[in-house]
């Protein structure tokens, strides 16, 4: 059983709520209240200590990439952040430890608007959980359903450099010295596509951030919109650093590693227009990586011809933890 087996068997369940515009399956929950003009965007993730993190990561890092997590899942909705609620298992109440995850949660908190609003404090196991609100105009939000057959595919940014900051700092990779720093960064410190989702309402039809690898997640999106997908992995954004790297890693950190926290998006032909007037900020260019077909599964193709991932993606329930 992966982790999706596992929440379809025992925790999903049609909404009794008329108020819940979409429940579980998506990157956020669409609650809409009576009256309101907004649809409220709900999403929450937890990062665990020695699974999404190394015992000696600094804090700044806990702190801001348990944000940013849960922000990339607003921005894959295109929704607006609005306020985030933390709740923070510790082992014990280390001020300095305590003082650099605060200052790396409030820097991104700080960048992307959103207000701390409450949460919980308790004595155990450090693991830290984030339930982050947006806002989105009714019927508005960018969701995993909506993809169809001649949309092209699209992601933002450049994918495989937070796997290539894992395998470099496990000893796993050698890259030359000069890409060190921003390989770690991608790891470290993902930066959320907020201001592009927000700016694909009314171009993309779907949309899903990338966090266990881009064959998993559009798989996501493929299964939700009941369509298939062909790729041209020669199309995919990979960085100077992902090049000289090439020959050793090929193409799985690219597309089944996850951590990149880039959007995968589909645009239907008659708004590819469009997405050329949308200016990324922080520049991070879109690229056109494949199209959706009818049917159903992803075809990959490379310069030989079809090609099969070693493993499709991360799974907590499915292989061996990220560590
Ligand atoms: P994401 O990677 O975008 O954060 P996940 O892969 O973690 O999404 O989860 C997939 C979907 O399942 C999401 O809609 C999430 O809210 C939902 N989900 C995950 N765990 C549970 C659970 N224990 N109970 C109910 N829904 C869950
Ligand atoms: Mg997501």
């Amino acid at each position: 059983m992966d982790e999706f087996g596992l929440i379809e068997e025992f925790f999903t369940r049609p909404a009794r709520r008329a108020e819940v515009v979409l429940g579980i399956g998506d990157d956020a929950a669409l609650l809409a209240l009576a009256g309101a003009t907004s649809t409220l965007a709900v999403t929450t993730d937890t990062l665990v200590e020695g699974v999404h993190f190394r015992p000696s990561a600094p804090s700044f890092d806990v702190g801001y990439k348990a944000l940013a997590v849960n922000v990339s899942d607003l921005a894959a909705m295109g929704a607006r952040p609005l306020a985030f609620l933390l709740s923070l298992a510790v082992p014990m109440a280390d001020r300095t430890w305590l003082a650099g995850f605060r200052d790396g949660l409030f820097t991104l908190a700080d960048a992307v608007g959103l207000d701390l609003i409450g949460g919980d404090t308790v004595r155990g196991p450090l693991a830290v959980t984030i339930t982050a609100l947006g806002s989105v105009a009714p019927g508005a939000a960018l969701r995993r359903d909506g993809a169809r057959p001649g949309d092209r595919v699209y992601v933002s940014g450049q994918l495989g450099e937070a796997a290539l900051g894992f395998l470099l700092r496990a000893g796993r990779l050698s890259l030359p010295s000069r890409f060190h720093e921003s390989v770690l960064t991608r790891l470290d410190r993902p930066w959320p596509r907020i201001h592009e989702g927000q700016a694909l309402i009314g171009i993309a039809s779907a949309a899903i951030d990338i966090s266990d690898g881009l064959v998993a997640d559009l798989g996501h999106i493929l299964k939700a919109s009941g369509v298939g997908a062909e790729l041209d992995l020669r199309r995919l954004p990979l960085s100077e650093a992902y090049d000289a790297a090439f020959a050793t890693v090929g193409y799985d950190p690219a597309i089944a590693f996850g951590d990149d926290y880039e959007l995968c998006f589909t645009v239907p032909p008659e708004r590819v227009q469009a997405l050329a007037g949308i200016a990324p900020h922080p520049p991070c260019g879109f690229h056109y990586i494949g199209d959706i077909v009818a049917g159903a599964g992803l075809t990959l193709r490379d310069g030989q011809g079809v090609y099969t991932p070693a493993q499709a993606g991360y799974n907590h329930f499915d292989g061996p933890a990220p560590l």
